[in-house]
């Protein structure tokens, strides 16, 4: 009896493992063909001064639409395109992409803007990254001092004397450099100062209690006060809501991104929020 049970256990316990493995499987052979089959696209969400309330910058987030699947999540595939490797060669065409973007948009009138880009740990830990930095912004035109990459804390705590060469050749292109999600990690401020960074993003996961949840307010004004002590910028993520801007405010945080502003839009609809703003 207890065998027949166990048995069956084991059916329902296998067909569940392959129905899973089997939406990987269909994830994974769509992310393979994604490139050559034009499936991806950039989003671009701004950036804005607290003070004035302008634009000061744009950050170009992955989106994939796929015939079979729709569109997927990139807290989806980003994790399958890490696992398989492909993260390298579509990082590459992003960072490309952004790039003949902001070239485009220069070239139709509108104000220069600085254009951040996510780095994903495959290809931070890429040999070839430093290369291909370098070859885009030769092939592109773009001006260096108008790229910002975003990297997390994990990737630069894990090998930290290649990651402060790395950053510094890569600040010697010219380009600017950024922490996202700051305060998930395991890396302190205190460490931060031995790194070439020019930004510091506090995570969205500290900003969306702000009205209510005493502690994050700490930790927020906590960042946002050391964040200045090491002369960097600091940007809030996920603001949402007036009183997040005013708590911000108060606090002097410099810059904030979020859906209270706009949402990630499509390059002609950033555009139309940037000549809007040229011409007041
Ligand atoms: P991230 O770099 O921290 O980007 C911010 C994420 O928060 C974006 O999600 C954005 O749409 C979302 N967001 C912005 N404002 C708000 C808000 O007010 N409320 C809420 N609820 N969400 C907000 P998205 O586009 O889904 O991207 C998720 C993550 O996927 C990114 O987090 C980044 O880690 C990764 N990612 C996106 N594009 C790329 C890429 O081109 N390369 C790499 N390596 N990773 C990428
Ligand atoms: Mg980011
Ligand atoms: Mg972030
Ligand atoms: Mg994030």
């Amino acid at each position: 009896h207890a065998k027949e049970e166990g048995k069956n256990n084991f059916q329902f316990y296998s067909s569940e493992i392959s129905s899973q493995t089997l939406e990987r499987l269909t994830l994974e052979s769509n992310l393979r063909r994604a490139l050559e089959r034009q499936e991806f696209s950039l989003a671009y969400q701004a950036k804005v001064d607290l003070k004035s309330g302008r634009i000061t910058g744009v950050e170009a987030l992955l989106r994939w639409h796929n015939a079979e699947l729709g569109a997927v999540s990139p807290a989806t595939f980003i994790p399958v395109a890490e696992e398989t490797g492909l993260i390298v060669h579509i990082g590459r065409w992003v960072m490309k992409t952004a790039c003949l973007q902001n070239v485009a948009w220069q070239k139709q009138g509108l104000p220069p803007i600085n254009m951040a880009v996510n780095l994903s740990v495959r290809q931070f830990a890429d040999e070839h990254l430093l290369a291909d930095v370098t070859a885009i912004l030769a092939e592109t035109g773009m001006n260096p001092a108008l790229l910002e990459l975003e990297i997390t804390e994990g990737m630069i705590v894990h090998n930290v004397d290649r990651a402060i060469k790395l950053l510094t050749a890569i600040k010697q292109l010219g380009v600017r450099l950024a922490i996202d999600d700051f305060g998930t990690g395991y890396s302190s401020l205190g460490q931060l100062k031995n790194f070439p960074i020019d930004t510091l993003k506090v995570d969205r996961s500290f900003i969306r209690d702000l009205a209510t949840d005493s502690e994050d307010k700490a930790i927020t004004s906590a960042i946002i006060a050391m964040g200045k002590t090491l002369s960097l910028t600091v940007v809030a993520e996920g603001v949402e809501t007036a009183e997040q801007q005013t708590f911000l405010r108060e606090q002097a945080c410099d810059e904030m991104q979020g859906y209270y502003f706009s949402k990630p839009v499509a390059p002609d609809e950033f555009a139309a929020l940037l000549g809007k703003e040229k011409a007041t």
